[in-house]
């Protein structure tokens, strides 16, 4: 069983920090001002992150097969 983790677009991400208050985990912060990165081991996928970006630069992607990928 895969979890889901958030996934902001860094290059199309505006920087505008909703994300960061939206996370009920504290896993996402701006990166040197520049654009959003997720700390993959506080993520619970829940998806808040993606709902409240106004630039719609967030999905959430499968782990399992980064970290299972052998099965
Ligand atoms: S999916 Fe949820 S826990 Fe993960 S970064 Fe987005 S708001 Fe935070
Ligand atoms: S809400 Fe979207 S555009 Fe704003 S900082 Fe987060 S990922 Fe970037």
């Amino acid at each position: 069983m895969g979890r889901r983790k958030a996934q902001p677009n860094q290059n199309l991400c505006v920087a505008c920090g909703v994300c960061v208050h939206q996370c009920p985990r504290e896993a996402i912060a701006i990166y040197k001002g520049c654009y959003a990165v997720v700390d993959s081991l506080k993520c619970i996928g829940c998806g808040l992150c993606q709902k409240a970006c106004p630039a719609d630069v967030i999905t959430l992607v499968e782990e399992a097969e980064v970290y299972h990928g052998d099965k």
